[in-house]
């Protein structure tokens, strides 16, 4: 990319390090940019600025959040006995949009992986195990239908068993290795609904 002077080069190359931007993306982008009025260039900079500076885990289901404690968790009415465990604050969002799990969550931050060398500790499952003690009903466990998503989901029912809380995973109805973020509404419904014991 010699033919753009440094500065231009250099915000291609940070546009590109970005997830699913290839070369020509961050070009377009990069050339978006230095085209929008400074105003807006500087809202979205001050927008990625202030979400990294401020946005933390919620301390009950570190979810990603502002506060200390994420709303869902603040809320009273929703019953905190019922725990869905979900990889990401993504997936969260896709049962939230739903508007029917009146439970609570609690975010992995990912999936157990042998293969990328992602063990037990390094997903939010101490922290679980943790809330755990607390008088819980029904752990959901609502990873993906992907290799990575079973192995977890295999590992937590084992983990949890010996507590007696009752473990139920959701339906297979989530077409395998597919990213929960990505399937509509009554799909998810559906293998929420048809969830199966542990
Ligand atoms: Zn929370």
């Amino acid at each position: 990319m010699d033919y753009y002077s440094k500065q231009i080069s250099k915000l291609i190359e940070e546009f590109s390090s970005l997830p699913g931007i290839g070369a020509k993306s961050a070009q377009r982008l990069a050339f978006h940019v230095l085209n929008m009025p400074l105003e807006q260039v500087e809202s979205l900079s001050s927008a990625i600025l202030e979400a990294k500076k401020n946005v933390k885990y919620c301390k009950f289901c570190y979810t990603l959040t502002d506060d200390d404690v994420c709303p869902i968790c603040k809320d009273t009415a929703r019953n905190h006995k019922v725990i869905m465990v979900v990889e990401n604050t993504r997936d969260l969002a896709a049962y939230e949009k739903t508007g029917k799990f009146e439970g609570v969550y609690h975010v992995l931050h990912g999936a157990i992986s042998p293969m990328l060398g992602i063990g037990p500790n390094d997903i939010k499952l101490k922290e679980l195990m943790i809330r755990l003690e607390q008088d819980v009903d029904e752990v959901i466990i609502a990873t993906n239908s992907s290799l990575e998503g079973e192995t977890t989901a295999m590992y937590i029912s084992k983990l949890i068993k010996p507590t007696g809380i009752k473990v139920t995973r959701i339906a297979s109805g989530v077409p395998v290795g597919g990213d929960l973020e990505y399937i509509d509404e009554v799909t998810l419904l559906r293998a929420l609904e048809g969830r199966t014991v542990l």
